[in-house]
């Protein structure tokens, strides 16, 4: 029999967490056509061969916490989205933390162009609103990556009920169900919640269990990124940490609804969080335990992107702008910061400051930013937030570690049995990077399993491939088995690795040798290949 390709004499590593072992693989039509043992391996040929010996053959890395849903409905989006395809991603899963491209309302356009500024390239010219209509306006446009979607709890609820800041009424509820509903009958693969941002931070339990149901009903998944990831917070009025209570709190949600969840970047932010870790993942252990389907995800860096409102008290967030244009709104925003004073200095970094002119300070921490423009670090950050309009990105630090290598809490959840990989990056061509656009899963291979040994190979693989195909429900992706999906990359398991950190976060890896993308190539022998090439697939919930 002959085959358009064999990928011969690897070590397969097959996504399952099962020992590795020797096969070719027989590539046909973008799926893989054999698993074929070494001893059989010689009757079977084809138009071309990749020579994988000395190589592991992987499963395409699977990106379950992306915000590229609001880049891949452009043309450009091959382009800016090559760092995931240079680290061997071939799969991501857009939507997260509350906000989504889709399903939409046309009355609400505005709005998510304002909330989605940080997240994209430029806007769209929304011409879908259901979440078959923007797969339909993927297929028609192509896709350098395949892509599953979640819905988005907060566009959902901006688009039934703008910026109101109080409970849903029965009718409003019912509309954001039904939106919902429409998007899992069109494949989205869950509801995500966004619930330190505006508008998921005014959602009670209540309205987030009713919504959750219907995620649950259709076969779907909860994503949350939750209320607090640091012990205080603005949430809760307690002495127990608020991390701690945040996961309590959606454990319960997802107990009530019935739902799968899957708690989004696991991170334990700032020094006085780091020793919670132990007792959260015992937490989380406990709720699987009883019967709650629970898993989490993290990144392997100390420090993520995220919006410069961030850290802005609830109260102020839906009159943010107008709070900074007023001496008393700002005196009172300033006051309020105080006790947040060092972190805001040494852990805050500039990425992307909206106003060309402000694009020198891209890439410094506050304190430097504060030293440059002559003003204190919370004068600073209080002036970037009003200069972008409250858009400005920021990668934030003390995120489970430092870069001194303290970082227990990082690798405890990064170990844990409960934990699945994702990269959690902001990429648009504008700004500071975030290393993990870059270096997220050679990292991993590189640094924590071949270096430091905290995870077997297999376990590593598993956690980047298989259990994110599994908690996202998409089928026949992850694994590396007779008729699934030829997403494969190839890599040198002695060199894999990548060097981008904060201050220097646009390098590539290195390692990867071979990119297959439903069984187009995009890297051949170490060399990219992959311009112009659309090989990705919308996918459906299985
Ligand atoms: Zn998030």
């Amino acid at each position: 029999m002959e085959y358009e390709l064999i990928v011969r004499g690897g070590t397969v590593v097959d996504g399952s967490g099962a020992p590795r072992f020797q096969a070719d693989l027989a590539i046909d039509a973008g799926r893989i056509a054999e698993v074929i043992a070494d001893q059989e391996s010689d009757q079977a040929s084809a138009v071309r061969e990749i020579d994988a010996r000395g190589l592991v053959v992987s499963p395409g890395f699977i990106d379950l916490h992306s915000h590229s849903d609001w880049v891949a409905p452009i043309v450009e989006h091959a382009a800016i989205l090559k760092p995931f395809l240079m680290q061997g991603v071939t799969t991501f899963v857009g939507g997260n933390c509350g906000f989504s491209v889709a399903p939409v309302r046309a009355r609400a356009r505005q709005m998510l162009d304002e909330s989605g500024q940080m997240l994209s390239e430029r806007k769209f010219a929304w011409n879908w609103q259901e979440v078959s209509e923007f797969a339909a306006h993927l297929k028609r446009q192509g896709m350098a990556l395949n892509m599953a979607q979640l819905a988005g709890h907060g566009s959902i609820r901006l688009c039934v009920m703008g910026a109101d800041a109080g409970e849903p009424s029965p009718e409003q509820l019912r509309e954001m169900q039904a939106m919902l509903e429409r998007a899992m009958a069109d494949g989205a693969v869950g509801l995500s919640t966004g619930l330190g941002y505006f508008p998921g931070m005014i959602a009670k339990p209540r309205e987030l269990a009713a919504m959750a149901r219907v995620a649950g009903a259709a076969g779907g998944v909860l994503t949350s990124h939750l209320r607090a990831y640091s012990t205080r917070s603005l949430f809760f009025q307690s002495e127990v940490p608020h991390n701690l209570l945040a996961v309590r709190e959606m454990v319960e949600v997802a107990r009530e609804a019935s739902v799968p969840l899957q708690i989004s970047h696991l991170i334990f932010v700032g020094r006085r969080t780091w020793p919670t870790a132990s007792e959260t993942l015992a937490d989380i252990e406990r709720a699987a335990g009883d019967g709650v389907d629970v898993a989490f995800d993290t990144f392997p860096y100390t420090c993520g992107n995220t919006t410069i409102r961030v850290i802005f008290p609830a109260w102020s967030q839906p009159r943010l702008e107008e709070l900074l244009d007023r001496t008393d709104g700002w005196a009172q925003l300033r006051d309020g910061f105080q006790p947040l004073r060092a972190f805001i200095a040494e852990a805050v970094q500039l990425m992307w400051a909206v106003k060309p002119e402000l694009a020198h300070l891209e890439g410094k921490f506050f304190g430097e930013i504060g030293d440059a423009m002559k003003l204190d670090p919370v004068e600073a950050y209080l002036t970037i937030a009003r200069e972008s309009g409250t858009r400005a990105r920021v990668l934030n630090h003390l995120y489970s570690g430092d870069d001194d290598g303290n970082e227990e809490a990082l690798r405890a959840a990064m170990s844990h049995r409960l934990n699945a990989f994702e990269m959690d990056t902001i990429l648009t061509s504008r700004g500071h990077h975030n290393p993990a656009s870059f270096g997220t899963y050679p990292r991993i291979l590189g640094y924590y399993v071949r270096e430091l040994g905290l995870l077997r190979l297999e376990d590593a693989i598993y956690k980047m491939t298989g259990m994110a195909a599994q908690r996202m429900h998409l089928k026949e992706r992850g694994l590396v088995r007779k008729g699934y999906a030829a997403d494969l990359c190839i890599f040198d398991p002695a060199t894999i690795g990548c060097a981008a950190d904060s201050r220097l976060p646009d390098q590539h890896p290195a390692g990867i040798q071979h990119l297959l993308v439903n069984g187009r190539a995009l890297i051949e022998n170490g060399k990219w290949c992959g311009d112009g090439v659309l090989a990705g697939q919308w996918l459906a919930r299985a």
